[in-house]
């Protein structure tokens, strides 16, 4: 009796209301266990708008309990951790089974609106899928994804988010030593792509129908009643992985590791390794230092996503049935991504819809701005900010060749003049184009601080990064030009 009471007493609870439907799957699909304690920990960040979301307190976090529970060190109640197992292709190559080798799943809780968001931790220890890697993440790591995370959804643009980061001063090795955080994410599931591929080369027909199932059933009901529900499957995980790459390109976002592993089945960017939201554009841009070879560059992630949509439909061809099938399920990507894109830019332009006109001023932009490394984000807002009335000068003076930029202006104008009845529109090119947003030099200044126990830059990027289309005067250099230095910063997969 006294046992039973000294563990309630242990176990912390958020008051939340909890259910466990992947576990419900069965034991094929993860291992059940618990995350490992890290030593004193303390407090990061936290995000105010996803408690909100999730329906917590103001003051959620005000407990040692609460402190040790999100950092691994006390059980939630009502949670059942468990480490889920996929496999993957990384880098273009087959790479055998993988799986949460430093993430555990917490399970779902309701949220008042009713939805139901799963609780994850990122760095909570070793699962039986740590391979050769020791469960943890680094402090740096876990604040560029915590930030950028939140910052994507302010961004309107599909992602997995987080509500706190804890760290502890537990040496984690890389390349250099650096100390233990973990970062408690949410999203409405973290399925990947892998999962499938693991079930589907694993010759584990049962189980894959099993996913398949529980993924229409609970994201893609619209499927069930498909001629062809997995075909259907295909189709909609295309659909929304075409819409998730305009957003990216759109806003000038590199992921840096498509892998298959790194794919979310509800087209969520998920998983913020090395990512980098470019500075000066260059379609060629490489984010991440260890990708030598550029398969993931700026240009290529487009392409990269249909591969790995390619990759997923071989995952599900025993249920598909006919490989003709699975290509029709692929084959809108090629259409659906570019007039989505032209849709963005049409938009960042000022333009509501996207025409020939649209299409080929953004072409002649991107092509200049490629020769002279134009400031993406800051082209666009200022660009934005003239479509709303300011003189053309905040566009003219970022480049060298007046000529060239005179003449998009002219060719804008024009556009304007001939799509008479629909004329350009401030607001919508202001709410398409950020001033502000997580750049890697940004994150690199907030890391500084936060490894000398410092958080408040951490806390005010959030804030800041959380209206990204307001503009900002007090933290006017956020949003400004970076550093010289920002173009020696080398983001490696280490984290
Ligand atoms: P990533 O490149 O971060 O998407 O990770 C690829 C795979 O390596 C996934 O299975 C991760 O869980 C695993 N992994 C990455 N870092 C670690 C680590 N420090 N400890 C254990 N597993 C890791
Ligand atoms: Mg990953």
């Amino acid at each position: 009796m006294h046992d039973v009471l000294q563990r309630e007493r242990e176990i912390f609870d958020l008051g939340l209301t909890w259910r466990h439907r992947f576990s419900e799957l069965g034991p094929a699909f993860y291992t059940p266990l618990s995350p490992m304690a890290v030593r004193d920990p303390y407090w990061v960040a936290r995000s105010q708008s996803m408690a909100r979301e999730l329906g917590l307190e103001e003051d959620w976090w005000r407990s040692q309990a609460a402190l040790e529970a999100f950092s691994g060190s006390r059980p939630l109640a009502g949670s059942m951790p468990l480490a889920t197992v996929y496999s993957g292709h990384q880098f273009g190559v087959w790479a055998g089974q993988l799986g949460d080798g430093r993430a555990i799943l917490l399970g779902e809780v309701e949220a008042p609106d009713g939805r139901s968001i799963e609780l994850q931790f990122k760095g909570s220890g070793l699962t039986p899928y740590s391979r050769m890697g020791d469960g943890r993440a680094v402090l740096r790591s876990s604040i560029r994804e915590f930030l950028c995370s939140e910052a994507m959804h302010a961004l309107g643009i599909p992602t997995t988010r987080a509500l706190c980061v804890t760290g502890s001063d537990q040496p984690v090795r890389r390349e250099t030593i650096e100390t233990a955080a973990v970062v408690t994410r949410t999203a409405p599931s973290f399925i990947r792509f892998g999962h499938f591929e693991h079930f589907s080369h694993g010759k584990h027909p049962d189980e894959l129908r099993v996913l398949t199932d529980y993924v229409i059933d609970r994201f893609y009901p619209e499927c069930r009643h498909a001629a062809n529900p997995a075909a259907a499957l295909l189709a909609a995980v295309t659909s929304r992985t075409a819409s998730l790459l305009a957003d990216w390109q759109a806003i000038g976002f590199c992921h840096g590791v498509m892998n298959t592993d790194n794919m979310s089945i509800l087209g969520l960017t998920i998983d913020y390794g090395p990512f980098q939201f470019m500075d000066g554009f260059d379609p060629n841009h490489i984010c991440n230092h260890s990708d030598t070879s550029g398969r993931y560059a700026y240009k290529r992630q487009p392409q990269v996503a249909y591969w790995n949509l390619f990759a997923l439909g071989q995952a599900l061809l025993p249920l598909i049935g006919e490989p003709e099938d699975a290509m029709a399920a692929l084959e809108p990507y090629k259409a659906l991504f570019p007039a989505e894109l032209d849709q963005r830019m049409a938009a960042k332009l000022g333009f509501a819809q996207a025409s020939e006109g649209t299409r080929s001023l953004v072409g002649e932009i991107l092509a200049l701005m490629a020769t002279e490394r134009t400031d993406y984000s800051i082209f666009w807002r200022r660009w934005a900010r003239h479509v709303a009335g300011e003189p053309a000068d905040v566009v003219r003076e970022l480049f060298l060749d007046h000529g060239a930029i005179d003449r998009c202006l002219l060719q804008f104008r024009e556009l304007a003049t001939y799509e008479g009845r629909h004329p350009y529109d401030g607001s919508l090119a202001l709410a398409s184009s950020p001033s502000i947003v997580l750049r890697n030099h940004l994150a690199e200044q907030a890391i500084a601080l936060a490894n000398q126990k410092d958080f408040s830059m951490v806390q005010q990027l959030l804030q800041v990064l959380g209206k990204p289309f307001e503009e900002h005067a007090e933290y006017a250099t956020w949003a400004g030009f970076p550093p010289d230095w920002a173009s020696s910063i080398q983001i490696s997969c280490s984290s």
